[in-house]
């Protein structure tokens, strides 16, 4: 069974989006995963379809209601369902590689796209939905943020990256950030490539490799050492 999203959005329009092209989009051609974006309007039960309504106690904005999110999500996972459930939120819990590795050996993600001020507590509460944050910044729709996710997925999902090498080696892998890359002409601009990637001597590659993204990953993010 491959990989299955589903994602709940006023937008469904903006999906597949970036993840219908390269390597999401060829892997979505292949059916190394399925996609399917369910219009939360379609739930919504009074003659104005409306999704969204004033905030209680007052203040800017509106809020998505919690009924019509709901039945939306009921429609789409039943209890037995063993997808987690996710909704996109700049007060989630920050998305890291180990929960991306994590969500992508698991059977697919159920995916709430918040619109306007975000959406009522009370659905959060009681469907159980998981917030996931894709960095401390405000954007204006979960849309985006469900495709950075997904593509964070998707990449690793068996099967999907053409090199399973270029997996190991790069960012957040082993609590390192990824060393300098270089590549042919060998001078641009009276700039060479460092000596030892020339060498072919691969043990000596490896160790500067290794000792590059140290200093890198201590320079800029000593946090991801532990200190
Ligand atoms: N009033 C909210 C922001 C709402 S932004 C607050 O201050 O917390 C509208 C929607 O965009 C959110 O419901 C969420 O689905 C999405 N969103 C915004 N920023 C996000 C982020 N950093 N990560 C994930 N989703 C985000």
């Amino acid at each position: 069974m491959s990989f299955r999203a589903t994602v709940l959005t006023l937008y469904p329009e903006m999906f597949p989006g970036t993840l219908g092209q390269a390597l999401a989009g060829k892997a979505l051609a292949r059916g190394d995963w399925s996609l399917e974006a369910v219009q939360i309007r379609d739930y919504a039960t009074d003659k104005h379809r409306s999704v969204d309504d004033t905030p209680a106690g007052g203040g800017a904005g509106m809020v998505m209601r919690a009924d019509v999110v709901a039945a939306a999500l009921d429609a789409s996972c039943d209890e037995a369902d063993p997808r987690p459930r996710l909704l996109m939120s700049p007060r989630g819990k920050p998305l890291t590689q180990a929960r991306v590795r994590d969500l992508a050996a698991g059977p697919g993600a159920v995916i709430v796209c918040g619109r306007f001020e975000g959406v009522d507590q009370r659905v959060i509460d009681g469907r159980g939905l998981e917030e996931v944050s894709i960095g401390d910044y405000v954007l204006s729709g979960g849309e985006v943020a469900a495709q950075v996710l997904l593509d964070a997925v998707i990449r690793l999902l068996p099967g999907v990256m053409g090199n399973a090498q270029s997996g190991d080696t790069e960012s957040f892998e082993g609590n390192l950030l990824e060393p300098p890359h270089y590549t042919r002409p060998a001078e641009w601009e009276g700039r060479t490539i460092p000596e030892v990637l020339t060498s072919g001597n691969h043990a000596k590659i490896d160790e500067w490799r290794r000792e590059e993204a140290e200093k890198l990953t201590r320079e800029r993010r000593p946090d991801l050492l532990g200190g």
